[in-house]
């Protein structure tokens, strides 16, 4: 009797046909990797399936994750249209969402034992605040379904025997060789996928060039940096000259600007950074507010109440003193004139200091780790409902090493599950054929 999909996904154990024999391979044993091997698992229970990691220990980037506590998800109530989470990708993952979810995520993870919340800001975590929940479910999850993990295997190279239309996969410089019959590909972002995304390019692979995304500015100018540690709440940054803007909470730190706002740029704008060497003119909207005349009446508005009081005594916006101190430096003016005595000129000069306040990014911030890649496998080399390579067939892909990735708030580790389970779904559908 053939199951309909629906039937397939409510209960996913169906018996695969002459899987038994089946040995497939999964290249890494991160997000993609774990949620692949156990939805395939489920799927065809017949069929070897193995786990190839790398590292001593799997799960390492989930381990870390969210700074230990792991937001593996978000609700997507804030989310109007997908590119603005989704920088590269944003068409493929609204086309595989239909197979599986942020609301399948969450039910996943839940009906494996994990209870999760939903923060205010829409984040999705683990009710136990510990990233350990999430690993520890999905390593159980794979004993229990009989998935092998085999770590400190190293893939280095693989090869396709036309005859027999299998795959052999060298571990370890050549020390161990496999030959299995699919390979899902999942060994994340670079600098680890690089010597693999070279040897894919040699098969004719499209491949993007991988570039770092979610960094942090380093701005070379002091007074700056002495106000490390001020967040402004709503502030708008952006690329001159470009179309690349974020808005949202920003952070001066020691080192530059850091935050939301600017993390949501550096994603958006990651390839134009990348060429550009990380050194361009960045300007900063202090209060989240584009319309300068909306501003602009603002102020003249503060200068009519309070003529008489000093510029520093009345600050627009609830901007904090120290900020609003730096930026009546900024524009040239006394913090002690009068607001009756700020003049056409300083009060012009202000309004551009608050709206459009320009700096130079001087690097990419070399020192924080929340990386995640922008570029890898072209999506135009894989089958959009499959994720199997156009290359080469009973080849597939999953997670950071395909050309999606998302800003932050749980999106990249979602395009990891989301991924993940339709590769592994269309596995289990090829299998039985
Ligand atoms: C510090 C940090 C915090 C993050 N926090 C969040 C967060 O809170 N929420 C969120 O959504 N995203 C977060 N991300 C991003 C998210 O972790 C990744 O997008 C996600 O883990 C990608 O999953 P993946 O399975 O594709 O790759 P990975 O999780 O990186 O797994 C790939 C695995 O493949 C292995 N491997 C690599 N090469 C080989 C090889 N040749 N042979 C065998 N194995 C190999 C690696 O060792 C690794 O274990 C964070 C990233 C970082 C760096």
């Amino acid at each position: 009797m053939e199951l309909n999909s629906k039937q397939k996904r409510s209960s996913p154990a169906f018996f695969c046909l002459n899987t038994n024999l089946m040995h497939i391979a999964i290249i890494g044993g991160g997000a993609a990797g774990f949620f692949a091997a156990i939805a395939l698992k489920e799927r065809c229970p017949e069929a070897s399936v193995c786990i190839y990691e790398r590292a001593k220990r799997p799960l390492a980037k989930v381990e870390v994750s969210g700074g230990g506590r792991c937001n593996c998800t978000n609700s997507f109530a804030q989310v109007a249209d997908l590119k603005a989470v989704y920088p590269r990708g944003h068409k493929l993952m609204k086309r595989l969402f239909k197979t599986f979810d942020h609301n399948d995520a969450y039910e996943w993870f839940e009906s494996h034992g994990v209870r999760l919340t939903t923060q205010e800001d829409e984040c999705v975590f683990p009710v136990s605040q510990d990233s350990h929940s999430i690993t520890l479910c999905l390593q159980n999850e794979a004993r229990r379904l009989g998935v092998v993990v085999k770590l400190q295997h190293t893939m280095h190279a693989i090869a396709y025997d036309e005859a027999t239309k299998t795959f052999r996969l060298s571990f370890n410089d050549g020390a161990d060789s496999v030959i299995a019959d699919r390979v899902l590909l999942t060994v994340g972002g670079q600098p680890r996928a690089e010597g693999l995304l070279t040897q894919l390019a040699a098969l004719r692979y499209t491949i993007e060039p991988p570039v770092p995304s979610l960094f942090t500015f380093t701005i070379d100018h002091a007074p700056l940096r002495e106000l490390m540690g001020v967040v402004v709440e709503n502030a708008i940054a952006s690329l001159a000259a470009t179309k690349f803007k974020a808005q949202g909470p920003l952070l001066i730190t020691h080192w530059g600007m850091s935050g939301p706002a600017i993390l949501k740029l550096s994603s958006h704008a990651a390839r134009h950074l990348a060429e550009a060497s990380y050194s361009a003119p960045l300007l900063v909207n202090w209060v989240g507010i584009t319309n300068a005349e909306e501003v602009a009446a603002e102020l003249h508005a503060l200068a009519g109440t309070y003529p008489q009081r000093q510029l520093s005594s009345v600050r627009p916006y609830g901007l904090q003193s120290r900020l609003w101190n730096y930026l009546l430096q900024r524009s040239e003016l006394s913090p002690e004139k009068p607001w009756a005595e700020l003049g056409k000129k300083g009060f012009n000069r202000l309004l551009n200091t608050l709206t459009s306040d320009a700096y130079q990014i001087a690097e990419r911030y070399p020192h924080r780790e929340e990386f995640v890649t922008c570029g890898g496998v072209a999506l135009s080399s894989v089958d959009s409902n499959t994720l199997e390579s156009r290359v080469l067939p009973g080849l597939y892909f999953a997670g950071e090493l395909l050309d999606i990735d998302a800003v932050t708030g749980g999106f990249n580790l979602q395009a990891a599950w989301t991924t993940g389970f339709v590769a592994a779904e269309a596995m289990s559908k090829a299998l039985t054929r």
